[in-house]
C-alpha cells in the first residue's frame, strides 16, 4: 500500500495524460491508446491482463505504475437480486454503490461524494454530513469493480448517480467520470440525479454530450423544501423550475422528477395538486419513491400507506402527468441512499462489533 503512492496511478487518466506518461517512458503513442482501451473498455484489473503489450512493458508498468481501484469491503445481496457494495478508496474513505437487476438490463448506482452537505432530513447520507468529493477515477473505479464483480462487461447496463452525495456539488469530477463511463455506456443510459443545484444545472445543460437528468423535488412549497432539503434552499422552487424549463432536452426525452413520499410530511392530496401545477409546463415524468425508513438515522419518518401512495399517484395521473411508483429495491440490504454506509459507520462507532442488520 505505501509503495503504491510512489507509483503512478493510471486508472482514470484521460487519454491525453496517459499519452504524456507513455511519452515519458519513451514508448510510442499507440501504447497509451492500448492501455486506455484496456482500462476503460475492457476494464482490466492488472497490467498482466493487457495481453497485447510486450511482457517487458507489462513488467515495467507493474513496477512503476498501478491501477487505483477501490477495494470491495462489503457485499450484500437481497432476495430480489439487488447487491449493495461498500467500497474503500485508497485513503480509507468508504462509499457505497449498488447493482440492481432490472428487466433486460442491470442498473448500477454510483456515489459522487462520501457524504452530503445538502443534509436532507429523509436521507441517511444527509445525516452523515458533508464528506469529501470523489475524484473521477474513484467514481469510475466503483463502476469497474461492480462490472467485474457481477461479470457485466458486454451486457446492457444503465448507470445512475443516485448513491451518496450531490453530483452537482462535484461537477468537474462527475463530468470527467462521464467521459470514462462513456467508453462503454451510452450517455443516453446514464442519469445524473441532483437535489437542484441551479447554476450547475445550467452548466450540465451546456455540455456537448449530456446524460439524462433526474431532479429530486420532494416538496411543493419553498418552506417545506427548506425544511426537508436545507442545503439547496438558496435556490427556491421558481428558480429551479425555470432552470428545468430552459434545460435543453433531446427529442422524446423527459426530465425525471423524484419525489420521496413521507407520511404526514409531503404526501397530502394538496401536495399532489400543487405538484401538478408546478410541473404542468415541463416535459417530465414523476417517480414517486415511498420513504425507505431507518429507525436509527431517520427516527419518526415513515412511508405513507399503500392507499395514500395510490391516491397521491392518482391525482397526478388524472392530470395527465406521467407518473410511476418506485418500489424499494433490496430493502433488507439497506438499499436507500447512504444506508449501508450509515450502518457501517454505526458499527465502527460500536467498536467494530459483528454486523446486525437493522431492517
Ligand atoms: N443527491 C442526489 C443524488 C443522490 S440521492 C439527489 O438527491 O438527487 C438519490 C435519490 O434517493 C434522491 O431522489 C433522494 O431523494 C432519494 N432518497 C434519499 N433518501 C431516501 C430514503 N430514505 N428513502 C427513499 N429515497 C431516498
Ligand atoms: Fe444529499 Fe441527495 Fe441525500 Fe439529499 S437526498 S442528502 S442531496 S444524497
Amino acid at each position: 500500500m505505501t509503495e503504491s503512492f510512489s507509483r503512478r496511478n493510471l486508472m482514470g487518466l484521460p487519454l491525453a495524460e496517459l499519452s504524456e506518461y507513455f511519452a515519458g517512458l519513451g514508448e510510442p503513442p499507440f501504447r497509451a491508446r492500448q492501455v486506455y482501451h484496456w482500462i476503460c473498455r475492457r476494464l482490466a484489473g492488472s497490467f498482466q491482463e493487457m495481453s497485447d503489450l510486450p511482457q517487458r512493458l507489462r513488467q515495467r508498468l507493474e513496477e512503476e505504475a498501478f491501477l487505483a481501484d477501490p477495494e470491495i469491503v462489503e457485499r450484500r445481496q437481497a432476495a430480489d437480486g439487488t447487491v449493495k457494495y461498500a467500497l474503500r478508496m485508497l485513503d480509507g474513505t468508504v462509499v457505497e454503490a449498488v447493482v440492481m437487476p432490472m428487466d433486460g438490463h442491470h442498473t448500477l448506482c454510483l456515489s459522487a461524494q462520501a457524504g452530503c452537505a445538502v443534509g436532507c432530513r429523509f436521507c441517511v447520507t444527509g445525516a452523515l454530513g458533508a464528506g469529501r468529493n470523489l475524484r473521477a477515477f474513484e467514481i469510475f473505479g466503483q463502476f469497474r469493480q461492480l462490472m467485474r464483480d457481477q461479470k457485466l462487461l458486454g451486457q446492457r447496463v444503465n448507470v445512475v448517480f443516485m448513491g451518496m452525495g450531490e453530483p452537482l456539488f462535484n461537477f468537474d469530477q462527475v463530468v470527467a467520470s462521464l467521459a470514462l463511463l462513456g467508453e462503454t455506456v451510452s450517455l443516453r443510459r446514464i442519469t445524473v440525479s441532483t437535489a437542484g443545484v441551479v447554476p450547475k444545472l445550467d452548466a450540465l445543460g451546456q455540455l456537448p454530450r449530456r446524460p439524462n437528468l433526474a431532479v429530486s423535488l420532494n416538496a411543493t412549497t419553498d418552506e417545506q423544501r427548506a425544511r426537508l432539503m436545507p442545503g439547496v434552499a438558496r435556490w427556491p422552487l421558481p428558480a429551479l423550475l425555470e432552470a428545468l424549463r430552459r434545460y435543453p432536452l433531446e427529442r422524446g426525452r423527459r426530465i425525471t422528477i423524484e419525489y420521496v413520499l413521507i407520511a404526514e410530511i409531503n404526501d397530502s392530496l394538496m401536495d399532489a395538486k400543487r405538484l401538478v401545477r408546478l410541473l404542468t409546463p415541463l416535459r417530465v415524468k414523476v417517480n414517486l419513491i415511498p420513504l425507505n425508513p431507518d429507525p436509527v438515522y431517520l427516527p419518526g419518518l415513515a412511508p405513507p400507506s399503500e392507499e395514500r401512495i395510490s391516491a397521491f399517484a392518482g391525482v397526478l395521473a388524472a392530470a395527465g402527468v406521467n407518473v410511476s411508483v418506485r418500489r424499494s429495491k433490496g430493502l433488507e440490504v439497506a438499499a436507500a441512499c447512504g444506508q449501508l454506509r450509515g450502518q457501517l459507520a454505526g458499527r465502527a462507532r460500536n467498536g467494530g462489533l459483528a454486523f446486525l442488520p437493522r431492517l
